[in-house]
Formats: C-alpha cells, sequence, structure tokens
C-alpha cells in the first residue's frame, strides 16, 4: 500500500519535503495552518500534490505513516501535539530528505554565522571541483535538490527547530559555529533547552565522523563533557595553540589534520572581522578533510566577499563607509561587527528587542562608538543603555531618516553601520527587507 507523507507548513521546507515525497512514491497531503505564497500554490498544482490552506484537516492526518514538519511551526502547535499524542512520527525536513540521498552531508548549526559559514563552506568545495550543493535554511531547500539533483555532496545550514525533529540523520561532518541565547521563547525560555538541541548535530555520528566547533566557546567546552560524541573533534581557535583543528598564530590560520599542516595569513582573507577568522577556519577545516588543495582554498578565502546583509560594505561616501548588517538580530551577532569597526562609528542600533542585555557591548561602544542613531518603535531601552556611552543618541523610526541623520553625524574617514541586535518586524517586513532599505536610504544620499 502506498505510504502517506502529510507535510506541515507549506514554505520552502515543506514544499521541498512535498515534491521528493512524491517523488519517492508517497501519497502527499500539505496542510498549512495560514496562506500559502502563489508561487508555492503553483509549484504544489504543478506536481499534482494535494493541500489546504486556512487550517489543518486533523482527519486527514491521522493515518499518516510520517508527518514532516515544517521549522515555524512550535511543538507546541495544538495539531503537534493532537498527531504526537496518536504516536505518528513528527520528523524535520532534513531527517527525511537525508534518507534519500547517499551524498555525504555536512551540517553547519550556531547561534550565529551559520549562513555565512556554509556559503564559504559551499565555496571552498566548489572551488576544489566537487560536485555540492548547498542547502538547508538557504535557497532551495535540501528536499528538493535531493529530488532534482543529483549531488555528492551537501553543505546544510542547520537550525535547531530542523535539529527537534531528527532521528537518524548523521552528518559526516558537523559545524558547531558558536552558542549564545536565541529563540528562547520556542525553549520555555531554558537556554540549557536550546544548547541541547544544537548539540543533536553530532548525536547520531560514528568514529569515522567529525565534529568541528569553537573551541573558545565556553558553553560548547561544557557541552563536550555533557554529551557523548562519538565523532573526532577538531576545534578552532583565536586564543589557543590546537594539536588537532584550527588556531591562531603570529597572524596566521594554521590548519592541523593528522599529518596534514598549513598556514595562511589573516590580513588576505576576503572577509574581515574576528568572528570571520572563525569562519574561515571551520570552512578550511572542511575543505581540508574533504581533500581540496591548499592552494585553492587559501585563494577561495581571499576571493570570498561574504553574504549580503552580513557586515556588507555598501557604498563610501564622502570618505564615510556605509556597511550593512542588518542580520545582527540580536546582541553576540553585533558584538562582533563593533569588535571588527577599524574607525570610529555611528551605530545604528534598535527593533524589537528580545531579551536583550547591552552590557557586553558596552566596552565596545565606548571605545568604538561616537554617536547611535536609534531604529526602532520603542529605544528606551537603547537610549538607557548607552547615555552615558556616547555623547550623541538620536532617535528616528524610519531608515530614510536613521541614514540621513547618520550622515549628517560621521565625518571623513569614519564609518556607518547598520547592526541592528534585534528583530526588525516592528518597521520593517524582516531582516532583508530592513537591509535593502538602508541600501537604498544610502544610495539616495
Ligand atoms: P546565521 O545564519 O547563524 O544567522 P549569519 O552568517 O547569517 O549567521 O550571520 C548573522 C550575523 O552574525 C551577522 O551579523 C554576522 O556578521 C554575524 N556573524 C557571522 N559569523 C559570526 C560568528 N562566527 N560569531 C558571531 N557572529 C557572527
Amino acid at each position: 500500500m502506498m505510504k502517506r507523507l502529510v507535510v506541515l507548513g507549506a514554505g520552502e521546507s515543506g514544499v521541498g519535503t512535498a515534491i521528493l515525497g512524491k517523488k519517492q512514491g508517497y501519497e502527499v497531503f500539505v496542510s498549512d495552518f495560514g496562506k500559502i505564497k502563489e508561487h508555492y500554490k503553483q509549484v504544489l498544482i504543478h506536481h499534482e500534490i494535494v493541500w489546504e490552506e486556512g487550517g489543518h484537516s486533523f482527519e486527514k492526518m491521522t493515518n499518516a505513516d510520517v508527518v514532516m514538519k515544517s521549522p515555524g511551526i512550535p511543538d507546541t502547535a495544538p495539531v503537534v501535539q493532537t498527531l504526537k499524542e496518536s504516536g505518528i512520527s513528527v520528523i524535520s525536513e532534513i531527517e527525511f530528505a537525508a534518507t534519500f540521498t547517499s551524498a555525504q552531508l555536512v551540517g553547519i548549526t550556531g547561534s550565529n554565522g551559520k549562513t555565512t559559514t556554509a556559503t564559504l563552506t559551499h565555496r571552498l568545495l566548489a572551488d576544489g571541483g566537487l560536485n555540492v550543493a548547498l542547502g538547508g535554511n538557504i535557497g532551495e531547500s535540501f528536499a528538493q535538490q535531493v529530488a532534482e539533483g543529483s549531488f555528492d555532496h551537501f553543505v546544510l545550514e542547520i537550525s535547531s527547530f530542523q535539529l527537534d525533529g531528527i532521528v537518524d540523520f548523521r552528518p559526516h561532518i558537523a559545524v558547531l559555529t558558536n552558542l549564545s541565547p536565541d529563540h528562547l521563547d520556542r525553549y520555555e525560555g531554558k537556554y540549557e533547552k536550546y544548547i541541547d538541541s544544537k548539540f543533536r548535530i553530532c548525536m547520531n555520528q560514528m568514529e569515522e565522523d567529525y565534529f568541528i566547533y569553537d573551541g573558545d566557546d565556553p558553553e560548547i567546552i561544557k557541552g563536550l563533557e555533557k554529551y557523548p560524541i562519538k565523532a573526532k573533534k577538531l576545534p578552532f581557535s583565536l586564543t589557543k595553540e590546537m594539536d588537532q583543528g584550527a588556531c591562531v598564530i603570529n597572524e596566521e590560520i594554521r590548519i592541523t589534520i593528522n599529518n596534514i599542516k598549513y598556514t595562511m595569513p589573516i590580513a588576505t582573507l576576503g572577509l574581515q572581522g574576528k568572528h570571520n577568522v572563525k569562519n574561515a577556519m571551520a570552512a578550511s577545516t572542511v575543505a581540508t578533510l574533504l581533500n581540496i588543495r591548499k592552494e585553492t582554498i587559501r585563494q577561495s578565502l581571499e576571493q570570498f566577499q561574504g553574504v549580503e546583509h552580513r557586515l556588507e560594505k555598501v557604498l563610501k561616501i564622502n570618505k564615510v563607509m556605509y556597511i550593512n548588517d542588518s542580520k545582527a538580530t540580536n546582541v553576540n551577532a553585533t558584538f562582533y561587527a563593533l569588535d571588527s569597526m577599524e574607525v570610529p562609528t555611528v551605530w545604528i542600533v534598535g527593533g524589537v528587542d528580545k531579551g536583550n542585555d547591552y552590557d557586553e557591548l558596552l566596552p565596545l561602544v565606548n571605545e568604538k562608538v561616537k554617536a547611535i542613531v536609534c531604529l526602532g518603535v520603542n529605544n528606551d531601552k537603547i537610549v538607557k543603555s548607552f547615555s552615558n556611552a556616547v555623547d550623541m543618541i538620536v532617535e528616528t523610526q524610519s531608515m530614510i531618516d536613521a541614514v540621513q541623520v547618520a550622515y549628517r553625524l560621521a565625518e571623513r574617514g569614519e564609518s556607518v553601520l547598520l547592526s541592528p541586535a534585534c528583530a526588525s518586524f516592528d518597521l520593517f517586513e524582516n531582516y532583508e527587507d530592513r537591509g535593502r532599505q538602508f541600501k537604498n536610504a544610502v544610495r539616495n544620499l
């Protein structure tokens, strides 16, 4: 008898899963509580997949063999609770898709730096000649690429929500970029639960697999004791010398894996900032494990110009550089952005605060920031946190105003940095919209 796959949520991962399920001979039913985007409806219709929107018909789900829940749907959603109570297995897209490919999987997770590290890793592997795809939270879903492509390797950006829904998912190489509190609303406000979820990336790994992680991150170091990890461990560190893995010595990255050893200068990296040195170490470790030549790795790292909205250099006007870091939606990401500023900076910050503690930014703000432009519906907390640290704080409520104020405040040789440390939903559709509005406002100056 035909197996039945129910897909909850018809976004990128839901639609991808539905396509893969259909191709694998499942009877597929897609159900979305909200409205499905027109583009995705057309894709479902094209693939002759049955779907509904505006609610869940529970009676069409009870006979499912497997249910794929999209990452945006919390475990507490009534439909998920009810399905689980009736003993139906509810999994994530990566769990489902991985069973239908024999490609080698590189899974990249962490609180910050996932997209940058995954994109960079993919670049190194592709430049090295591997038949490799990039998927997960970036671009086309993993499931759809398994259905429609034929790749030997996948580099996957993996969120904690995807990891919550795995059973057997086992990446040959796992990367944990770092840990800082995020999305705690989905983890009963408990940081430990979020960390548990991130460490699931190595839960099915075996001795022949690899686990690459930030060896400077105290929460990760604690986790190494707490979770049973079978994979070979390869840390990267900015501060400590590492016998195996990656570290920085005399302004050079040094990679050591078994008897392979090489170095490359930090100064020539295409991406600047300490956090990007970490991302480069992680990506180079993966590439070395997959036998990419060190010359290729060096060259690709020099050429890589980064991902949109992540410390993206927009334009220089009157000798002032405008930088778009709209993707910095938490304090930790903004910390690294400020840390990488080398000239006095006018900092545009604010939005929807997810319970931020701004204290850890104070030393950097004292050192690097000459003025603050608040951009949010409610800026009280930012004003209160930084009024002693800078001479000038201006409140604005639109991107055009914020950019114009910043333009007036910044002098030759300085920079203007949009790094909000907050979500964008008060004034913008999402962080991409915020970043694009910033770039437009800068171009119109
Ligand atoms: P993610 O996909 O995990 O959200 P991104 O690569 O999109 O990560 O970067 C998100 C934000 O974090 C950006 O502002 C970026 O400059 C910053 N960032 C990138 N890499 C790191 C890192 N290793 N540690 C801390 N912040 C980082």
